[in-house]
């Protein structure tokens, strides 16, 4: 019989620990393996032992109430509660010591101690049993009452031999040794199979509730995903979209339906790729961002979006897809692009003559200085060529101002015509008079832009009867070509130009003068 009950605690310990290394399977009850494995051991350990009570019959009582211990934390877990940790050590530590106590003491005081504190252990685990639980009624109670009597007769055992020692002894062969071989596997048979029953239903409603909560929380997420003001887009890892949120799909104009399935790239527009390409590449890297981007509506407009992107990666950091929340900004973009396009007017305007719409005075200054301080690095030449309306006075009192600010204007076009490249810069200096810029031209090439515009004035033939130099309107010019000197200012050129200018007013106007330094 004890042989039996030790191979059968065995294996029922061993199939106990075979379910606890399966991950698949959560019929988990802590200390239960554990207990069969010690009883299994203690009850081998019984069998083998010769008829006296020696030290390896108190090693196997060790083991056997060491595994009565941990039964009866088995079973609280199973009713819905844990033993703290901090009481395994003290009790584990009182069995041993109690145990070991038995070698000192003389027939039957030995089973005596042992079978008491079995009785005391089967006792407790009823009374774990009969307290509120969640296990199943019957099942509970039928577990409970099979502890009670195996505790009941242990206690009846346990009491004889330290109560009445010599009865204990003469009925010790026959009565201790078969009543409680028979009682415990009794206990055994029944109460293993009632734990395993009761440990799969737990098992159920643990995954039962957990499948709930699962479905509650999901609904909640679902929820607040639908609900969010923002846009909600979830991509798998090649960017295709898993979930898209209705506000998400209304701000693109598309129903959530037409969404899923689509490529993120699908809704960048040409001009906006490279951004793409640059999230994607991040995404991937496991980076998170925040970036704005326009994406193209069903419609064909952009909507511009300021992103919030996190990547997803499962446990061992792979690459898993991705989570963004969009918000609109098409509002406050489109006042960017409308402040940045009056910005742009205003600085045109602010460096544009209102009245020949070329470069007026300020654009001049500034390029010029620019430019004269850039020959310091390139060791190049700079010409600059000044240009006075000859007897304009004239023509203004002549044909009044309005024929006056005509000509200014043809004027202005001529010098546009002539001056090209797009480094250089033409400008209405100021009243009559007209300025360029040449970066890097020598004398030569100023003077025959300068000869050009002279020419083409002329050839305007635009009357001006009070000139005594021609018939029409005409321009006396100056053109002074630079090198950067530390002793020379932006100002001195155009002081060089002047005086040229004024040379050829002085030499009869209608004329270039020119000077190089
Ligand atoms: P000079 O050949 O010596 O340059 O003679 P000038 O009469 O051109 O010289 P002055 O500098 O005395 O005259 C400049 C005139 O240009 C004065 C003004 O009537 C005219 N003027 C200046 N700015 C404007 C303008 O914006 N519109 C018009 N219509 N006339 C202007
Ligand atoms: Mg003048
Ligand atoms: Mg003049």
């Amino acid at each position: 019989m004890t042989l039996m009950l030790a191979m059968g605690s065995f294996l029922y310990g061993l199939l106990l620990a075979v379910f606890k290394l399966n991950k698949n399977n959560p019929q988990k009850v802590p200390f239960w393996a554990a207990a069969k494995i010690l009883q299994g051991s203690g009850a081998l350990v019984l069998y083998f032992r010769t008829d006296t009570f020696d030290g390896l019959t108190s090693l196997a009582f060790t083991f056997i109430l060491l595994g009565c211990a941990y039964e009866a934390w088995a079973v609280r877990y199973l009713a819905g509660k844990l033993v703290p940790r901090r009481l395994h050590i003290p009790v584990s530590a009182g069995i041993i010591l109690a145990c070991a106590l038995t070698v000192f003491l003389a027939m039957p005081y030995q089973t005596g101690l042992v079978f008491i504190i079995q009785s005391g252990f089967y006792l407790l685990t009823s009374l774990f049993l009969f307290g509120k639980s969640e296990m199943r009624f019957s099942l509970r109670s039928l577990l409970a009452v099979c502890y009670s009597i195996a505790g009941s007769v242990y206690l009846v055992c346990a009491i004889t031999c330290l109560v009445f020692p010599e009865y204990s002894l003469s009925m010790h062969g026959g009565y201790i040794n078969n009543v409680i071989p028979g009682v415990s596997f009794f206990l055994f048979l029944v109460s293993g199979f009632v734990l395993l029953m009761l440990a799969k239903e737990k098992s159920d409603i643990q995954v039962l509730e957990i499948q709930r909560s699962l479905k509650e929380s999901e609904y909640r997420f679902q929820k607040i995903m639908e609900t969010a003001i923002e846009g909600i887009l979830i991509f798998d890892e090649n960017y295709t979209i898993t979930f898209c949120n209705d506000n998400m799909a209304a701000m693109l104009g598309y129903t959530t339906d037409e969404m899923l399935g689509k490529t993120y790239a699908s809704f960048f527009p040409e001009s906006q790729l490279d951004i793409y390409n640059e999230q994607a590449s991040r995404r991937k890297q496991g980076k998170d961002s925040v970036y704005e981007c326009g994406l193209l509506r069903k419609d064909g407009q952009i909507n511009w979006f300021l992103v919030s992107a996190k990547a997803i990666l499962d446990d061992s950091g792979r690459f898993e897809g991705s989570f963004a929340m969009l918000t609109d900004i098409n509002a406050r973009k489109e006042m960017e692009f409308l402040l940045a396009e009056t910005n742009r007017q205003l600085m045109e305007l602010s460096n544009t003559d209102s009245l020949t719409g070329i470069a007026n005075r300020r654009s001049f200054d500034s390029a010029l200085e620019h430019e004269y301080y850039r020959l310091r690095r390139s060791n190049s030449e700079l010409s600059v060529i000044m240009l006075d309306i000859d007897h304009f006075k004239e023509y203004n009192d002549y044909y009044g101002h309005v024929m006056g600010d005509e000509c200014l204007r043809r004027i202005g076009r001529v010098l546009t015509g002539c001056v090209t490249r797009s480094v250089d810069l033409a400008a209405r200096y100021g009243g009559e008079e007209f300025a360029c810029i040449l970066p890097d031209t020598g004398i030569q090439g100023a003077v025959a832009i300068a000869e050009c515009i002279r020419q083409r004035i002329h050839e305007l033939k635009i009357e001006h009867k009070e000139s005594p130099v021609s018939e029409f309107v005409t321009a006396s010019l100056g053109v002074a070509t630079v090198r950067y000197s530390d002793n020379m200012s932006p100002a001195d050129v155009v002081e060089m130009a002047d005086r040229l200018m004024y040379k050829a007013k002085l030499s009869g106007r209608n004329r270039t003068e020119y000077a190089a330094l």
